[in-house]
């Protein structure tokens, strides 16, 4: 354990587009803001090619360039941006407290502030194959990993505007996509729906369910069970794509930070405030609800001006 403890004004952790909006906010307040990145810099949107959604991109960016002009926003005012994880968190349940984190198990920081933006990780199914299978032939992101099964058959998991997206993703550099939909209709958007809808080589099988993943090292096919007959159904694919939701990144404030029954942060009225005070929560973590790249960024704003006014109150 290092023997430099660190003080700060406002600690950001997480680097999606609430932690650097609000590391821009916070570090144009002068609250010369220290952000740890986390093991994905840039977050979620790192794994995402367009992102048409965006407003102020008329013809549309790419996600990995849009986080990396977040960062040159946040870093040309000053936010210190390190690459780290927060492995630990004491925080001060009193008012001006100083709340105690350490980094990647060894540096110790003091800080005034906490901004938490840890964003949210995808799901995976549980089984025990899938799970065995993790990067030979199982993944949960297809912008990262599509690339290895160019030309081959895979099949895609999930109805949602992800598991839509990735399988029109995916449509593009494979022979051949199968979407399994669990329901007789799917969650996503009608104008993503049209879009698989109207890709020649992506099928949608609906209430049909991932039964088990077939192969020793690699994965070479899947069980698939259709939900209303019961038949089940051995399909030859090279690849699974779990897109089925995600978790938040809480498990660091559990039993410290107030949160719901799912793990979302809780934050009060209309503000970014959790149940500890100085310790703000913007984002992914505490939004089921909307989960995107422009409310993120809206939340990261308000818990910068958070921090700011709890800290002006405070002098
Ligand atoms: P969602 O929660 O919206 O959808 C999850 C999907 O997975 C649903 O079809 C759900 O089925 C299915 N599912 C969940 N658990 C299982 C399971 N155990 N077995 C089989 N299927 C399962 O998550 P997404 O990640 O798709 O989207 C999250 C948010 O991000 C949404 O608000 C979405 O609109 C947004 N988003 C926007 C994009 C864009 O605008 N470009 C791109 C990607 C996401 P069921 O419907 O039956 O619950």
């Amino acid at each position: 354990m290092s023997e430099t403890i660190e003080r700060i004004e406002c600690l950001i952790i997480g680097s999606g587009p609430a932690g650097y909006t609000a590391a821009i906010y916070a570090s144009r307040a002068d609250l010369k803001p220290v952000m740890y990145t986390g093991m994905q810099m840039g977050g979620q949107l790192t794994t995402t090619t367009e992102v048409d959604n965006f407003p102020g991109y008329p013809n549309g960016t790419d996600g990995t360039m849009m986080m990396e002009d977040l960062k040159n926003q946040a870093e040309r005012f000053g936010t210190d941006v390190r690459f780290g994880l927060v492995t630990s968190v004491e925080l001060s349940e009193t008012e001006g407290g100083i709340h105690k984190v350490t980094v990647d198990e060894s540096k110790l920081i003091e800080a005034e502030t906490i901004i938490i933006s840890t964003g949210a990780s995808a799901k995976y199914l549980g089984l025990e194959n899938e799970q065995r299978l993790i990067g030979g032939g199982v993944s949960a992101c297809a912008t990262c990993d599509g690339f290895f099964y160019k030309g081959q058959d895979v099949i895609v998991v999930g109805g949602g505007d992800t598991a839509a997206e990735e399988a029109t993703y995916l449509a593009k550099l494979c022979k051949n996509v199968k979407m399994l939909v669990r329901r007789d209709e799917m969650r996503a958007s009608k104008a993503m729906q049209h879009r698989v809808n109207t890709t020649e080589n992506l099928e949608v099988f609906y209430n049909t369910e991932l039964d088990d993943v077939l192969g020793d090292t690699v994965v070479d096919g899947v069980r698939v069970v259709n939900n209303v007959s019961g038949e089940k159904t051995e399909i030859e694919v090279t690849g699974v794509f779990i897109a089925i939701g995600h978790k938040p990144n809480t498990d660091l404030f559990k039993g410290v930070i107030d949160m719901d029954e799912t793990g979302y942060i809780i934050t009060k009225g209309k503000s970014t405030k959790t149940n500890v005070p100085g310790v703000f929560a913007a984002g992914d973590v505490q939004d089921k609800e909307y989960r995107q790249a422009v409310t993120a960024a809206g939340t990261g704003c308000m818990a910068a001006l958070d921090a700011e006014r709890y800290l002006a109150a405070l002098e």
